[in-house]
């Protein structure tokens, strides 16, 4: 007796420009360390954007997209021992085997076989089931008190705002601190750079909504870059040194720019922005200055910290979160989320119908 292949629905990647809402079959396991999860809450990265306008080549047609989310666990493989069937549990963007030289490292973005692979090269989580590799490495149990619209800020853009920004620009207490783009990462970066009680935070943006945000969000100074006159008012700001820490969260040559005139002697510059084009690196200014400049992929270790310190009180992601849709509304909540000035969007939520 043969049953029909179950269904779901599940954003699909048609190539630049294309992208439809489509009935997928439902994935099904295919390695014994597999599991596969029931979405319930999933978002929208702005790497999803960079990939629905053709900007990362990874990305083949027909592939589901997104890798950030909380679910259930449907289905375990036999290698699977940490987790069952009905527990609650967030996903990583970042796939980790646990084994390879890298995963020893502590440096998984860099895994042999997962690294951000979840909406790139295999399908990811909008959707409403997606299958994921290495399950026991690569998931983290979500507590029962937990809130699961919070969880979600944990899969991608925390981790990156605090590995790529603030622990790569080394925060220290009394530092000051820029934080150039206040996007939902840049904004993580300022929720987390705060562990470290820095004595002046900068946030830097073109738009005025997302600095209010960040004001709100323990920003100590902002700076419309509108004008092209960030750097003077920084340095005027500073008394002419410069900021110890410089974090890059847009991913362009003109706030890399603004970057490297802001670092002060002995300074930081973190980069954390996805760059599609070269950089003019001035050395001829910054070879006698003491710099550091540090490049990284979240490996999101610092998950299981930053879940507990969400738990705790001590970070509160959910404030970043702006806009509600029903998963079967992606399509629009894409078109939300790529106009975010006008919108005044940060992070969406897309909730599964049967998700409470
Ligand atoms: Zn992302
Ligand atoms: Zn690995």
């Amino acid at each position: 007796m043969m049953s029909k292949t179950p269904v779901m629905k599940a954003l699909i990647y048609h190539g630049s420009g294309k992208k439809t809402l489509e009935d997928m079959p439902k994935p099904s396991l295919r390695e014994a360390t597999d599991v596969v999860v029931r979405m319930t809450k999933t978002t929208i990265c702005g790497t999803d954007l960079h990939i629905l306008k053709g900007d990362v080549a990874t990305v083949a047609g027909g592939r589901i997209l997104g890798h950030e989310g909380v679910g259930i666990i449907d289905e375990t493989g036999t290698g699977v021992s940490h987790f069952r069937k009905g527990d609650r549990v967030l996903i990583s963007c970042i796939t980790a085997c646990g084994k390879c030289e890298y995963c020893h490292r502590g440096m998984p973005s860099h895994c042999e076989q997962g690294g951000w692979i979840l909406g790139n090269t295999i399908d990811g989580t909008q959707a409403e089931f997606v299958r994921l590799p290495f399950a026991d490495t690569s998931l983290h149990p979500i507590p029962v008190s937990a809130e699961e619209d919070a969880m979600v800020m944990l899969s991608d853009i925390l981790p990156t705002g605090y590995e790529c920004g603030v622990l790569n620009g080394v925060v220290k207490p009394g530092d000051t601190v820029a934080i150039i783009g206040a996007g939902p990462v840049g904004l993580s970066a300022l929720l987390t750079t705060q562990f470290y009680t820095p004595a002046n935070i900068i946030v830097i943006d073109l738009d005025d909504n997302r600095l209010k945000v960040a004001m709100q969000f323990g920003a100590t100074a902002m700076i419309n870059s509108t004008d092209g006159k960030a750097v003077e008012k920084v340095m005027a700001m500073t008394v002419g040194k410069g900021v110890d820490v410089a974090i890059e969260a847009v991913g362009a040559a003109a706030t890399f720019g603004i970057c490297q005139e802001i670092v002060g002697a002995g300074g930081r510059i973190a980069n954390i922005g996805v760059h599609g084009a070269s950089v003019t690196l001035h050395l001829e200014k910054l070879w006698s200055q003491n710099i550091t400049i540090t490049t990284r992929l979240v490996d999101a270790v610092s998950t299981p910290m930053l879940l507990k310190s969400v738990m705790a009180g001590k970070l509160k992601p959910k404030q970043i979160i702006t806009h509600y849709f029903a998963l079967d509304e992606v399509i629009k909540a894409c078109d939300t989320f790529a106009n975010a000035g006008r919108e005044c969007a940060l992070k969406v939520i897309l909730s599964a119908a049967t998700s409470t």
